[in-house]
């Protein structure tokens, strides 16, 4: 079971929308189909947090520049405290004097496996995924690999892919919206929401 006691010692449930749930006690079969969320956060500093679905949390990696298709690149991804699952699906505005203040979209979102169908949590251990996701926007082979810098914080992020191909290498700056709502994280801070622009719309009627 992942360990949520990090998240909730960082966090007031009073003071912040973010989802405070147990970790899920469902189990999974070593290679089946698992949750994974990049949301993109407009906190002090602007990064990607990837979360990937294991024994009932998201363990999470906070990607500074986001993540990349090209494979030539080499993202660092430092480790972070575990997520309750619920926090696949949260987007929000994080209000200011609370942990990670800031807009939060989902960039993507999908399940992925692991390679090799072992149980991703030996991977995690190991220091090494290799992952194959299906998201809107990532998709294919992808691989997590612990560094030796950062006292075991730091791991790289990368694709796995046929150089040359014909995907947006930055995808970060080619789909910058939420794969939920449609809204960039700009729009969410701005209070922006597809709704009220179809009703001011309706207004002009
Ligand atoms: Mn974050």
């Amino acid at each position: 079971m992942g360990d949520l006691r990090r998240y909730r010692e960082k966090r007031d449930p009073e003071r912040t929308p973010e989802p405070f749930a147990e970790a899920s006690r469902h189990a999974l079969p070593p290679g089946a189909a698992r949750a994974f969320v990049v949301q993109q956060h407009a906190a002090r500093r602007l990064h990607w947090d990837l979360r990937l679905e294991i024994e009932g949390v998201l363990a999470s990696w906070a990607v500074p520049k986001g993540p990349s298709l090209d494979p030539r690149e080499r993202r660092l991804a430092v480790r972070t405290e575990d997520h309750p699952f619920a926090y696949a699906d949260f987007e929000g505005v994080i209000p200011a004097g609370n942990y990670g203040a800031g807009a939060m979209i989902v960039w993507d979102r999908g399940v992925y496996r692991t390679l090799d169908g072992e149980a991703p949590a030996e991977g995690l251990e190991a220091g090494k995924l290799d992952l194959v996701l299906a998201g809107h926007k990532l998709r294919g082979r992808f691989a997590l690999v612990r560094t030796r810098s950062g006292g075991g914080r730091d791991w790289l992020l990368l694709h796995k892919a046929p150089p040359g191909g014909a995907e947006a290498a930055d995808v970060v700056r080619a789909e910058p919206a939420s794969v939920l709502s449609g809204l960039t994280v700009e729009e969410l801070r701005g209070g922006v929401t597809r709704d009220a622009e179809v009703l001011a719309l309706l207004g002009e009627l």
